[in-house]
Formats: structure tokens, C-alpha cells, sequence
């Protein structure tokens, strides 16, 4: 039976005796499936207000000159706003989207080092000579994949790494051969994250400093698509960081060619 799902674990009993559990979750399974169908559904539903607004507050921005000065701030705090929740919605989308496990095909062949060195400059532009921003390249291997899907979960780990880094840091972008496969990486000299946090970093909302994470920007989805693309391409994150010296977010391809 199709709705019926099962989890098998295998423990050791006594000395010679194996012992092998089998939970029915299907009813947990079910429930996942119910929460995942919402956050969708609402996601869908909030975007045509959320269109609606924004195109108000574009209105009156354009128009700002002939509204009595007050009105300055309101209108660009509103902008902000409404910008951060249409992040939000079209983050939450992309991740309802990678969690219901679709079938985006992840067959082309993609280029990494292009795609990188792309959003190298794309990070450049944004840091706007705050940082310096490094790409190092040993190798131009194609893996097999989606580029669109690489390109979020790339970008994502360079904008975050650019975000979380003060002014006058390094990020170092990389897309290099080394004897476990291929390595991406992006490596910062930023703030480091505490051991205790790292496990917890891809789940949905978690944040280290919720104040100072908030105030930097972003939507707190941003590692759990990441960890989702990745897995969909056979990879997985990896995170080493250190308190105080930066962090180094990784993941390693086997080579199409
Ligand atoms: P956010 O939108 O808050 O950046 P993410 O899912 O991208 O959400 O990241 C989760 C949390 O991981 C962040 O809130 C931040 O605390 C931490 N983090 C991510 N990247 C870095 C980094 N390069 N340096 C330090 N902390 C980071």
C-alpha cells in the first residue's frame, strides 16, 4: 500500500541477538505532508497581495515629491517591508518546492566555474569594494546538475559570507580538484560560528543572533535550500568555522566528464 510507510531500525539485543524495529509513520508522514501543503498553499495565496501593495508603494514612492514630507519615511520603511516579505514568500515557495521532492531535472551539464565566477561579480558588486573578494580555480570539470538550482545555493553561501563579514574582510571563493572530488567552498574572514549552532544552521528560521542576524539582512531559509539543492545534486553542506577567525561553508561533486 502506497500511504503505508514504514522505518526499519536494526539494534543489537543481547551478545548474538539483533533486534529489528518497524514503526508505522505513517501518520507522521501524513502530517508532514499536511504542513508542507500549507506553507505552499499560503506562500501561492500571499503573493498576489503582496504584488498589489508593492505596486501602491511604488506609486507613491515615484510620487513622493508632491506628498506633504511626512509621508518620506512611511513610504520607504514600507517599501523595505514589503520587499523582505516577498524575499520570504518566494523563499519559502523555492523551499515547499524542494521539500515535496520534485522532479526538477538535474541532468545538464553545468560548469561551476563559470557559475562562480559569475557570482563572484554579482558579490563584488554587492559588498561595493567593502570587501575583497577572491575566486580560485584550478579546475573547469563539469558535474551533472541544474545550474539555476546551483546558481541560489552558490550564491546564497557567497552573499551570506559577504553579509556576515565586516568591512575590509576576505571572502574566498573556490572551485577546486583535491583528493576527495571536487570542492566548492566559500571561506570568510566573519564573525565564525559557535560549534554548538553548526548542526542546527540548515534548519528552517534558525539563526544564531536573532537581533544582529536580522538586522544583516535575509530571510533565515537561506542554508536550508542550500542543504536541500545540494542534496538533490548527491552532495551535501559542510561547515568548519571558528569563533572569531571565519567561517568556511563546503561541498564536494563528482566530475560528469
Ligand atoms: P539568514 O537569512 O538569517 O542569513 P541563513 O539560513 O542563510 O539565514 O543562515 C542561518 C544563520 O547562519 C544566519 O542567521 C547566521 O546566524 C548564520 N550564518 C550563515 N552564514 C554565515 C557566515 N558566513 N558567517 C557567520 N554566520 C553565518
Amino acid at each position: 500500500d502506497d500511504d503505508v510507510k514504514l522505518s526499519f531500525r536494526l539494534t543489537t539485543y543481547n551478545k548474538n541477538q539483533r533486534l529489528l524495529i518497524v514503526r508505522n509513520i505513517s501518520r507522521i508522514y501524513q502530517l508532514e505532508k499536511i504542513r508542507q501543503d500549507f506553507v505552499a498553499n499560503v506562500s501561492h495565496e500571499l503573493r498576489t497581495p503582496l504584488t498589489v501593495v508593492n505596486g501602491y508603494v511604488e506609486i507613491f514612492a515615484d510620487s513622493k515629491d508632491q506628498l506633504p514630507a511626512f509621508f518620506g519615511r512611511p513610504i520607504d520603511q514600507m517599501g523595505q517591508q514589503v520587499l523582505r516579505m516577498r524575499s520570504l514568500v518566494d523563499d519559502l515557495l523555492t523551499l515547499s518546492k524542494l521539500e515535496s521532492g520534485d522532479d526538477a531535472s538535474r541532468n545538464d551539464k553545468v560548469k561551476p566555474h563559470i557559475v562562480l565566477k559569475r557570482i563572484a561579480e554579482e558579490a563584488r558588486a554587492l559588498s561595493d569594494s567593502k570587501h575583497t573578494i577572491e575566486f580560485k580555480c584550478d579546475t573547469e570539470s563539469a558535474i551533472l546538475g541544474n545550474e539555476k538550482e546551483l546558481h541560489s545555493a552558490f550564491s546564497n553561501l557567497v552573499f551570506n559570507a559577504v553579509r556576515y563579514t565586516p568591512e575590509g574582510g576576505t571572502i574566498t571563493i573556490g572551485w577546486q580538484q583535491d583528493h576527495q572530488g571536487l570542492k566548492m567552498s566559500v571561506q570568510d574572514t566573519g564573525p565564525g560560528i559557535d560549534a554548538v549552532h553548526i548542526p542546527r544552521l540548515t534548519e528552517r528560521f534558525y539563526r544564531v543572533d536573532d537581533g544582529r542576524d536580522r538586522e544583516v539582512g535575509g530571510t533565515g531559509l537561506g542554508l536550508a535550500i542550500v542543504k536541500h539543492i545540494l542534496e538533490g545534486h548527491g552532495s551535501e553542506l559542510r561547515i568548519e568555522s571558528e569563533l572569531g577567525r571565519g567561517s568556511c561553508f563546503y561541498c564536494y561533486f563528482i566530475a560528469a566528464d
